[in-house]
């Protein structure tokens, strides 16, 4: 086999978008996946809908994703939603904003821009190698990958691009296996973490047993100075969903730090405190606390369940203390939900071990883009959008690359 100018290892939306551009520049492409067939994860996130960007000013967009604004916002501005959502359109994925603000194709999935996509790298002339599990280098410098099926195969490209992804859902593909062979050559990771996952919680058996599976839907959680209105669910081990998702990442250093956190849930953002103690004043005598509850404040069962938890013993019967506790219900969070069923990983490789053009400054021809990058963002499209633009920007970066005096003829 001839060798590729170069080769991408991992096919997700990075590397396929990267793929995209290298190719559509003229370069010899050739993609190394493990699993059997590419995008696995871009697949399921298509299960939800596909929020591939969000239609937020860009500065709020980039606002979510904290301290690596500072290095991602070049790459961002390079290819903005409005980039994303053109480059959707153009193979035939035509894209809509939802009440939410978050973007969508208008067919809620991922599989026909999946396949469109394909058969454009295709016509590229992009060679994609399934089955191919990247070990790491030879004596030579060469990428070893082991070959679904048994044997080796040595290639020698001019740069690589690694877009291998984080490590949750490592059933479709992306395990962080790649952190040891990265750390070997001395590149500086930090350790890879759950972002956009669940809280345990210690729940009473009969919250288990009844409520687990239901939503507590117009809430507001908030936690370290931070509020988010949205939605969560509970499950037997916890709580998880939009609005938890969109705090876990201070969550999970408090967990960390102190073995819990205590999360404030305001089961009526939409009502003030002295308004829902009014409400709560006119209970009849023979009314049940819980239908008292449901038809005074209208509270779903869910949440007065929630409310009883936070009680942690008897509901109070003053309306002034109940209003206060609908409005600020703690609910105790006991640990993280595993990295594995996490929706997103949080560190990765250093932003201080890439340059501008997203190569490893410890490893000249070698460039990253994706989540295997320290950074972590909410869900929202914020995602999805920092992995094409980063796709993109290497893409670019390893253009020059291959066109300066440092490229091996
Ligand atoms: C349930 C779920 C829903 C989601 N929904 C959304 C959403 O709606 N919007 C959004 O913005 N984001 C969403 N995400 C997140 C989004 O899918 C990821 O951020 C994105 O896929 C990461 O892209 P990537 O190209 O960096 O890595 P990945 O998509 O993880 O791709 C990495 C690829 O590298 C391959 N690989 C790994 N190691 C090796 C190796 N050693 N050798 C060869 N190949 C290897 C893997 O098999 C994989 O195909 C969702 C994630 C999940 C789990």
């Amino acid at each position: 086999m001839s060798e590729p100018d170069v080769a991408i290892i991992g096919a997700g939306p990075a590397g396929l978008i990267a793929a995209e551009r290298l190719a559509g520049a003229g370069h010899k492409v050739a993609i190394y996946e493990r699993m059997a067939s590419p995008a696995r994860k871009f697949l399921l996130a298509g299960r939800g809908g596909l929020n591939l960007t969000h239609s937020e000013s860009l500065d709020a967009l980039l606002a979510r994703y904290g301290d690596a604004r500072a290095w991602l916002e070049p790459a961002i501005r390079a290819f903005p939603p409005q980039a994303l959502r053109d480059w959707a359109d153009g193979l035939g994925a035509e894209s809509f904003v939802g009440t939410s603000g978050r973007i969508f194709p208008k067919a809620m999935k991922a599989s026909p821009l999946l396949r469109a996509w394909l058969a454009r790298l295709d016509r590229l002339g992009v060679a994609l190698h399934a089955g191919r599990l990247w070990t790491g280098w030879d004596a030579s410098g060469a990428m070893r990958f082991a070959v679904r099926g048994g044997g080796e195969e040595i290639v020698m490209p001019r740069a690589t691009l690694l877009t291998l992804g984080g490590a949750s859902w490592p059933r479709l593909g992306g395990d962080g296996s790649w952190v040891e062979l990265l750390e070997q050559r001395g590149i500086v990771i930090a350790p890879l973490l759950a972002a956009n996952a669940g809280f345990t919680v210690a729940w009473s058996e009969l919250m288990r047993d009844k409520f687990a599976g239901l939503p507590l839907k117009r809430i507001a959680l908030s936690f370290a100075g931070q509020r988010v209105a949205g939605e969560a669910m509970i499950d037997a081990a916890g709580i998880e969903g939009g609005a938890v998702y969109a705090l876990s990442g201070p969550l999970r250093e408090a967990v960390a730090r102190d073995g819990e956190a205590v999360l404030m849930i305001d089961l009526r953002p939409d009502l003030a405190e002295p308004e829902l103690a009014k409400r709560l004043t006119k209970r009849r005598p023979a009314e049940t606390l819980s239908n008292h509850l449901r038809k005074a404040a209208g509270l779903s069962p869910v949440a007065v369940a929630v409310l009883r938890e936070a009680a942690n013993g008897p509901l109070p019967a003053e309306p002034e203390t109940l209003a206060r506790l609908i409005k600020d219900a703690p609910l105790r969070l006991t640990g993280m939900a595993s990295l594995a069923r996490a929706i997103s990983t949080a560190g990765g490789v250093r932003a201080e071990e890439i340059d501008r053009d997203f190569m490893l400054k410890r490893l000249p021809s070698i460039f990253i883009a994706g989540e295997m990058i320290d950074w972590e963002a909410p869900t929202g499209g914020y995602l999805l959008q920092a992995c094409f633009a980063t796709g993109v920007a290497a893409a670019q970066g390893i253009g020059r690359f291959l066109t300066t005096r440092h490229a091996r003829a």
